[in-house]
């Protein structure tokens, strides 16, 4: 194994500099093996480099209850088919179908789908929001050298959106996936950790091996995501950076 430069910016920017030899590294001097990584900068590294941690998106990076609440309450207006619009933003993560069977019978349910999916862009992306300290935590991933993805039960359309909408800095977002279902996703991107709202985001960490982080700024609150079994538990993504910095260093 070869030793591999911790990377730090003096500047204090979002994310190191693209390749490890042009990074300023102020505690230690250039190696041979700087160099050479020059074109590998994907390379796990000893440190721990070149991991990838994953990120939910609605409820723990993007505040989606007034623009899918919105979107509801047009599908009520459209159908006279009353929604309760308080109850639905109560319960986000799992996938539409799951939702809409509350409201809708079976039969209702791919057409209502499609509605949703074609009023999704123009009611609910404006009305997203990030959710507090999610640009921050996802800087911190840069700084410490690893990629972001992002896997969603949300349709991958969608995903990308709202990705895009909110300016994330994210290396992958995987749409349409719920529960352990997300583990292949997290998995194929080589993610060691992933962050979540929803107890189902446990089961999915659990299929891919990786640490199960939950954020209860969702429908659970802390008492709810640790007695199903999530590894840690914050209470918002304000408390990432530094969970992050003691996850790389143990
Ligand atoms: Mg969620």
């Amino acid at each position: 194994m070869r030793p591999g430069p911790v990377l730090v910016d003096p500047l204090g920017r979002d994310r190191p500099t693209r390749h490890p030899a042009l990074a300023i590294a102020p505690y230690r001097t250039f190696t041979l093996w700087d160099v050479l990584d020059l074109d590998s900068p994907k390379i796990p590294r000893p440190d721990g480099a070149g991991f990838a941690v994953g990120f939910d998106l609605d409820l723990t990076l993007a505040d989606t209850r007034a623009a899918i609440g919105a979107v509801y309450a047009a599908i009520a207006a459209e159908t006279g088919v009353p929604i309760d619009v308080d109850a639905v933003v109560r319960r986000l993560g799992p996938p539409l179908e799951d939702e809409l069977a509350y409201w809708f019978p079976p039969e209702r349910i791919p057409a209502m789908a499609d509605l949703y999916r074609a009023i999704y862009p123009d009611i609910a992306l404006p009305a997203t929001v990030e959710m507090p300290g999610a640009a921050a935590a996802l800087a911190a991933v840069r700084a410490a050298g690893a990629r972001v993805v992002v896997v969603s039960g949300k349709n991958q359309r969608d995903t990308e959106r709202t990705v895009r909408y909110l300016g994330l800095d994210v290396d992958a977002a995987v749409g349409g996936l719920f529960g352990a279902d997300k583990g292949a996703a997290l998995l194929a991107h080589g993610a060691r950790a992933y962050i979540g709202d929803h107890t189902a985001d446990v089961d999915a960490a659990r299929a891919a091996s990786a640490v199960a982080v939950g954020v209860a700024t969702g429908s659970f609150d802390s008492a709810a995501l640790a007695a199903y079994g999530a590894d840690v538990v914050l209470p918002d993504l304000h408390a990432f950076p530094e969970w992050l910095s003691g996850f790389r260093a143990a």
